[in-house]
C-alpha cells in the first residue's frame, strides 16, 4: 500500500473504567471510501469522533496528511462530517447552510457564493429552486444531501460520514448512498462511512472494517469480507449463513444431516469424534443435484419465503437444517413445503467455523 492517507495507530478509548474502543488500527489511502460496519455499541462512532477530534483518544495517535492531529481541535484537522440527524440550522436558508463553515473561517462573500453554487450543482439541487429555502420546507432526503454540501463546502481532504443514511426510507437511502459514493469519486476525498447496515456497506465501500467489541475483526473489501470471513463473529454478521454443526467420522469426512462433507486440509487437527460447527453461504447450496458437487443430501422442505428476485428455500436434512436461494421463475411454480428434494453443494465452499 502507498503511504497512507490516514492513519489510525494502537487508538484507544476509555470512558471510567469501560473500555470501548482497543487497540484499533488503520491506514487509509488518498480518495479511499471505508466503511466501518459492525453492531450497535461496537465503537464506529467512538472511532470516527476521536479521527474528527470531538473524542480525545486515551492512547495512540491519529495521523492525517503526514500531520500528527491527536489533539489537535476538529477545526484544525480539515474535515467534513455529516452526522444521522439532520443537524442543518433550521433558521438558516439552504444557501446559508452550505456557505456557513466558508463565512465562519473569513472566505469572502463572492466566492461563497460561487463555491454555494457548485455545491447545489454537486448534488444536484438547482440553486434558483433551492438555495432560499429553509430546512423544514426539504425531504429527509434533500437534507441530508445539503448536509453533504455544507460539509464538503471548505473543501475538507477527510469527509466523516455517521450513519448518514439511517433516518431515510429505503428507497431514497440506496439512491442516495449511490449519490454519495459519486461525489466522492468525483472529488477524490479521504472518507470513513459508519454504518450498521452490511448491505450499505458492501455495496459502496473500497474496503470494510468489521467492528466488534471495541476491535476491527477484519478489514478487507467486499469481496473477501463476505466469502473469507476472518472469524465467527465476521462470518456471522456479514451476510446470512447456515452454520451446521456436524462430527468428523473416521473416513475424514464430516457427517451433517444425511451428508458427508469432505474438508481436506482445512481440518486443522481435529480428530474423529470431534464436534465440528461449518458454515456455508445459502446461494453455495443448489436446489438439485448440481454438476461437480460433492455433497449430496436427501431432505424435505420445511419453508419457503418469496424475497423477490430470490427464494429462499429451507430444507430440513436428518438433524439439520439448511437455507438456500433460488432464482425466482415466473413460468415455474414455487417449491412447496413438504416437497421431498435433494441439496448439494461443494466441500470446497464450507467454511470450519471455530
Ligand atoms: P451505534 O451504532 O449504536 O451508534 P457504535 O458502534 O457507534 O454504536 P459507540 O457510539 O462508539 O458505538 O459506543 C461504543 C460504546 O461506548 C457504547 O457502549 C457506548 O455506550 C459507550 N460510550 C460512547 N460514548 C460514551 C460516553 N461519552 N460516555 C460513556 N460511554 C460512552
Amino acid at each position: 500500500m502507498p503511504e497512507p492517507f490516514l492513519s489510525i495507530q494502537h487508538v484507544r478509548k476509555s470512558f471510567g473504567t469501560a473500555t470501548v474502543v482497543q487497540d484499533f488500527n488503520l491506514d487509509i489511502e488518498a480518495g479511499e471510501f471505508v466503511s466501518f460496519l459492525g453492531p450497535s455499541g461496537c465503537g464506529k462512532t467512538t472511532v470516527l469522533r476521536m479521527v474528527a477530534g470531538f473524542e480525545e483518544p486515551s492512547g495512540g495517535r491519529i495521523v492525517i496528511g503526514g500531520k500528527d492531529v491527536t489533539t489537535l481541535k476538529p477545526n484544525q484537522r480539515n474535515i467534513g462530517m455529516v452526522f444521522q440527524a439532520y443537524a442543518l440550522f433550521p433558521n438558516l436558508t439552504v444557501a446559508q447552510n452550505i456557505g456557513f463553515g466558508l463565512k465562519v473561517a473569513g472566505v469572502p462573500r463572492a466566492e461563497i457564493d460561487s463555491r454555494v453554487a457548485e455545491m447545489l450543482d454537486i448534488i444536484k439541487l438547482p440553486a434558483g429552486e433551492f438555495g432560499s429555502r429553509y430546512p423544514y420546507q426539504l425531504s429527509g432526503g434533500q437534507q441530508q444531501r445539503i448536509a453533504l454540501a455544507r460539509a464538503l463546502a471548505p473543501r475538507p481532504k477527510v469527509l466523516l460520514l455517521d450513519e448518514p443514511l439511517s433516518a431515510l426510507d429505503a428507497k431514497v437511502r440506496v439512491s442516495l448512498r449511490e449519490e454519495i459514493r459519486s461525489i466522492q469519486k468525483k472529488l477524490g476525498i479521504t472518507t470513513i462511512f459508519v454504518t450498521h447496515d452490511q448491505e450499505e456497506a458492501l455495496s459502496i465501500s473500497d474496503r470494510i472494517v468489521v467492528m466488534y467489541g471495541g476491535k476491527a475483526e477484519q478489514v478487507g473489501t467486499a469481496f473477501e469480507i463476505y466469502n473469507r470471513p476472518a472469524t465467527r463473529f465476521v462470518a456471522g454478521f456479514v451476510g446470512t449463513l447456515n452454520i451446521l454443526e456436524g462430527r468428523l467420522a473416521e473416513s475424514g469426512k464430516v457427517r451433517v444431516g444425511t451428508g458427508e462433507i469432505a474438508l481436506k486440509d482445512k481440518l486443522d487437527g481435529a480428530r474423529p469424534g470431534d464436534a465440528l460447527s461449518l458454515a456455508l453461504r445459502p446461494e453455495a447450496i443448489t436446489l438439485d443435484r448440481r454438476k461437480g458437487d460433492d455433497v449430496l443430501m436427501a431432505g424435505e422442505i420445511a419453508d419457503v419465503q418469496f424475497l423477490g428476485s430470490v427464494i429462499r428455500v429451507r430444507v430440513r436434512t436428518g438433524d439439520s437444517t439448511v437455507s438456500l436461494d433460488t432464482f425466482n421463475n415466473p413460468a415455474t411454480p414455487p417449491p412447496q413445503i413438504g416437497d421431498k428434494v435433494e441439496v448439494s453443494f461443494s466441500s470446497g465452499d464450507v467454511m470450519l467455523l471455530n
